[in-house]
């Protein structure tokens, strides 16, 4: 089984002493979280590492709503959680997906849950153009790889671009149900499993996830939601 730290260990510099202490030099790696300097052996810095090392699962469950019967998010607050979220969305750092994965699989590791099959919130195609790649598929995809073998990852939706902006970039939350509204469209023909997981990064007034749920209710029975990070 990974460990924290040995997803937060790069293969290359660690096995090579001298190709690391040449990185260390000549090409310093800042931590990502805090902006400190960190080895080239290391994603992020020792202090980070061991902060979120110590991070535990919250362990208890958000109120559901809806088909949401189990609402599982591994941090309440603003935590270290937090910054390497931010760091993999807004730097952007695709290589912590790794890292990200790890949590979604000991949030679903905590909560003893069967996972067969796991729907990534739609992101916003603007981010996913910015960013080069979908923050909530690439950690699945990790979670698959990694972790779970024989995870199904489903995308029975699709975000309607036009119709509304960044959720980030809006405060109110009456604004942001009303920004959302209607922008999820079901593809044709769409079959699902009667109980499925639904899972996003961030959860803030949990309008876009509502929003979302209300087009996948019509075809499921129930409705398992994983976030890493809720904001409050
Ligand atoms: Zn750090």
């Amino acid at each position: 089984m990974d460990t924290l730290a040995s997803v937060n260990t790069r293969k290359g510099p660690e096995e090579r002493p001298l190709l690391k202490a040449f990185l260390d030099l000549f090409f310093p790696n800042q931590c990502p979280i805090c902006q400190e300097s960190a080895s080239a052996a290391r994603y992020v810095c020792p202090d980070c590492e061991r902060s979120l090392t110590g991070l535990l699962p919250t362990p208890f469950l958000g109120e559901g709503f809806g088909k949401v019967t189990r609402f599982c998010y591994f941090s309440e607050v603003d935590s270290v959680l937090y910054g390497l979220v931010k760091a993999y969305k807004y730097l952007p750092r695709k290589d912590l997906a790794n890292h990200l994965s790890f949590f979604l699989f000991r949030l679903i590791d905590f909560w003893r849950a069967s996972v067969p099959f796991i729907i990534p919130l739609p992101a916003h195609p603007a981010s996913i153009r910015t960013r080069g790649f979908s923050n909530t598929r690439l950690i699945l995809d990790r979670l698959k790889e990694r972790f779970i073998p024989n995870l199904t990852i489903l995308e029975p939706a699709v975000r309607r671009e036009w119709s509304y902006r960044p959720q980030a970039s809006l405060q109110d939350e009456e604004e942001r149900k009303a920004n959302v509204r209607d922008v999820f469209r079901m593809k044709k023909g769409t079959i699902l499993p009667e109980r499925v997981a639904l899972f996003d990064d961030v959860y803030t007034t949990g309008a876009t996830v509502a929003e979302y749920c209300r087009v996948l209710a019509p075809y499921v029975k129930q409705i398992d939601l994983f976030i890493l990070v809720r904001r409050k």
